[in-house]
C-alpha cells in the first residue's frame, strides 16, 4: 500500500528539524557544535581550536574520524607550558632566600 501525498511519516518530519551537517567537539570541556564545510576532510572547533579529521556518512552527515594530533598536541603543550610558567612564577614570587 502506497502512502498518499500530504502526510509525512514521523521519521520524515523529524528529519527536517534535525541539525544535519554538524558534529560535536570531542573536547570534554568544550562540546561546541561544529558545522564543517561540506565535503571537507578537516574541521576546526571555533571555540577551543581543536582540529578533527572527518569522514562523511553521506553528503550532509559528517562524523569525526579522529583528532588532528599535531594541532591538538601543540595546543596541549602550550597550555602545559603556560601552567608551568605560572607555577614557576608563583614559586619565584614566594621567594626562597
Ligand atoms: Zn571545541
Amino acid at each position: 500500500m502506497a502512502i498518499k501525498g500530504g502526510k509525512q511519516s514521523t521519521a520524515e518530519s523529524l528529519r527536517k528539524t534535525r541539525t544535519f551537517g554538524k558534529i560535536r567537539c570531542h573536547n570534554p570541556s568544550c562540546m561546541e557544535r561544529i558545522a564543517p564545510e561540506p565535503g571537507s576532510d578537516h574541521a576546526k572547533c571555533p571555540t577551543c581550536g581543536m582540529e578533527y579529521r572527518l569522514f562523511w556518512v553521506n553528503d550532509n552527515l559528517p562524523r569525526i574520524r579522529g583528532p588532528v594530533w599535531d594541532v591538538n598536541r601543540e595546543l596541549a603543550e602550550r597550555t602545559f607550558a603556560e601552567k608551568q610558567a605560572a607555577a614557576a612564577a608563583k614559586k619565584t614570587n614566594k621567594g626562597g632566600k
